[in-house]
């Protein structure tokens, strides 16, 4: 067996993966309410790091949650 370092596969470019889709609702974390997504998804898809911002119906506090990184699954 060859003394080799393990490399993770790189990125291919040219495949359309999955999209990440973030959840459209959400629940409200300070009173339990229902939080929609605001704001339109971006041309090239949500991308890790990203920040999608939720607001609660009933407390209008806003939520901003990061895209998770989802390729490193
Ligand atoms: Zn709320």
């Amino acid at each position: 067996m060859a003394h080799g370092r393990c490399r993770a596969s790189p990125p291919v470019p040219d495949t359309v993966g999955p999209v990440y889709e973030p959840d459209p609702v959400i629940t409200c974390i300070d009173c339990g309410g229902r939080a929609h997504l605001n704001g339109h998804p971006p041309e090239e898809g949500w991308q890790p790091g990203m920040l999608t911002m939720y607001r609660c119906e009933d407390c209008l506090d806003g939520w901003y949650l990061e895209v998770p990184d989802w390729d490193d699954v």
